[in-house]
């Protein structure tokens, strides 16, 4: 047999045999609570779970069940993000609303609950029961990447997986390996996609994600020189750069759509489009972010670069510009840049305007390249 869905797994093997054996000899957890750091395959992790409670072969990947679980449309496995900063009530009520329907077509049903970090205490006090007590043929994985950021009563409630970070050369080589892309692809890849491998290699697939990283580095080059009105100007061009890969994803989801209609029920053709939305409000977030990654990575290049270690550096297309940067950077001031960075992704995080958080990145660092010491 195969075992296909828990082969993108690398660096996790622990991880892996803990999760297999349970679902092999019938004592998954009711919850589990997956922490780890961005990248170390948490949600890759739970799919391979759904997949193997899910297949008639224990986890094949290549039979209906998997397949349809690798594209998020197998309509007995549900994944949930907070709608805002924090899941709130009315969001946490549907859940347990849809927890206590029976599945539709496996003998489970598995629900992702991502962002387990962000419930507050009313969210938290309206999920416990289900999660202390889900029905018996329900299984609740929650994600996090910092154990200590998920309340209490939460984590108590779970089984607790911890999943290492996946070192930088072993997830340079799975995108290699998967995309067929050389070494500095790969690693500009990653780059961009804050060191997850799946959106690693969606992005080398993607013209418009990589159109806009080129956007990106090419604003970051000129940012020095430009005056007001050009910040602001460059801020609406990243914008639309990432737009274009949102264009994308919605005319593959038409089609999709197109081509299912007709075997589709009413209810399961809502639930596609319903899964869509989710999937374009996801890619539009992620979008912004990557401008914020991509420019942390260009910033961490110029750092790198003025220690010494140009071995290092993620953005080697880009070398010429970082390369006159670190010529007179000192490293406060490239921590500096790097906080902008990091406050740019606090505000999305706070869902204030993209366009807000992209300028005010955008002057804190031109203020960083013009006073660089
Ligand atoms: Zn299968």
């Amino acid at each position: 047999m195969t075992r296909c869905v828990w082969d993108g797994l690398i660096g996790q093997e622990r991880v892996v045999s803990h999760l297999r054996g349970a679902a092999e000899s019938g004592t998954v957890a009711h919850a589990y609570l997956f922490v780890g750091p961005t990248g170390a395959g948490k949600k890759s992790a739970a799919r391979a779970l759904a997949c193997t409670l899910f297949c008639d072969d224990g986890g094949c990947g290549s039979c209906g069940d998997c397949r349809r679980v690798r594209a998020g449309s197998h309509p007995d496995l549900h994944i949930f993000a907070p709608e805002g900063v924090t899941y709130v009530v009315g969001q946490i009520r549907d859940i347990v609303r849809d927890v206590h329907l029976r599945p539709a077509e496996a003998s489970r049903k598995v629900y992702i609950i991502e962002g387990a970090d962000r419930f507050n205490d009313a969210s938290a006090s309206a999920f416990l029961k289900t999660l202390e007590e889900p029905p018996a043929d329900v299984v609740m994985v929650l994600i996090a990447r910092e154990f200590e950021d998920v309340l209490p009563t939460i984590a108590s409630r779970c089984r607790i997986v911890r999943f290492a970070p996946v070192p930088p050369s072993v997830a340079r080589a799975l995108v290699m390996e998967r995309s067929g892309a050389g070494e500095t692809e790969a690693q500009a890849a990653l780059a961009a996609s804050d060191g997850v491998i799946p959106r690693a290699i969606e992005f080398l697939g993607s013209p418009g994600r990589r159109n806009a990283r080129s956007t990106i580095l090419g604003i970051l080059k000129r940012l020095a020189v430009m005056d007001g009105h050009d910040v602001l100007m460059a801020a609406r061009e990243l914008l639309g750069a990432v737009r274009a890969p949102v264009e994308e994803m919605k005319s593959a989801q038409a089609e999709e759509a197109e081509r299912v209609r007709e075997f589709l029920s009413r209810g399961v053709m809502s639930d596609l489009e319903k899964r869509q939305k989710r999937e374009l409000t996801a890619r539009e977030r992620e979008g912004v972010t990557e401008i914020m990654s991509v420019t942390e990575s260009w910033v961490r290049d110029c750092l790198v670069m003025a220690r010494g270690a140009a071995e290092l550096v993620d953005n080697v297309d880009a070398a010429d510009a970082t390369a006159e940067v670190a010529r007179v950077l000192s490293t406060p001031a490239a921590l500096r840049a790097l906080d902008a960075v990091g406050r740019a992704r606090q505000r999305m995080a706070y869902n204030v305007s993209p366009q807000l958080a992209v300028e005010a990145m955008l002057f804190d660092i031109q203020e960083v390249l013009r006073c660089p010491r």
